[in-house]
């Protein structure tokens, strides 16, 4: 693993490709190299916050931002493994406090609606089903299976074949599939 060129620190996350070569960077020294280059102020912005969930769960999420020539990326990442994870994107001269509220808003609609519940059939076994018939989710990459996905829903990992067996409760229907950039809304 590499070591941030600029301060040394193990938790390098960016590697920048200039005239001079790739350099490995953490967050921080890279955002503060953007900031320079780009002329744009790092606002002082919380590192992390917590928010209740639609059962009254507190949530923590740990805020990461990432400046491109192009804009602000903001991320809210909850800190658990295959957790919620919401992201907003703003121009390089928007509010950066102004950004920031929009994701900690996008997380509260986000959490604040159950859209798979667990239920159990009279047999006694388990099964989930999806309410309302639509959920949004996040795609990622599942280690264990053979090139099928993990889908998060409800800040939950669901495997593709459990969401197979959640769709079979709508046998004949059709089924509308889209794929929106994390930094969008879902309409
Ligand atoms: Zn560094």
């Amino acid at each position: 693993m590499n070591k941030c060129e600029r301060c040394g620190s193990n938790n390098t996350k960016v590697h920048l490709t200039m005239d001079e070569g790739t350099m490995h960077l953490c967050m921080d020294c890279y955002n503060q190299l953007l900031s320079e280059e780009l002329e744009v102020d790092l606002e002082p912005l919380i590192e992390s916050f917590s928010l209740k969930d639609y059962q009254g769960i507190s949530r923590t999420f740990i805020v990461e931002r990432r400046l491109d020539p192009l804009g602000i990326f903001l991320e809210a990442v909850e800190n658990i493994d295959f957790g919620y994870k919401f992201a907003v994107y703003g121009d390089l001269n928007d509010n950066q406090f102004v950004l920031l509220n929009k994701l900690i808003e996008k997380v509260g609609k986000g959490i604040g609606k159950q859209q798979v519940e667990r239920k159990v059939f009279p047999n006694g076994q388990p099964y989930n089903t999806i309410i309302d018939g639509q959920f949004t989710g996040l795609i990622e990459y599942d280690e264990t299976a053979d090139g099928t996905p993990l889908i998060i829903i409800d800040g939950k990992p669901y495997k593709w074949g459990e969401v197979g067996k959640m769709l079979m409760a709508y046998e004949g229907f059709q089924i509308k599939l889209k794929m929106v950039e994390v930094t969008d809304d879902v309409e």
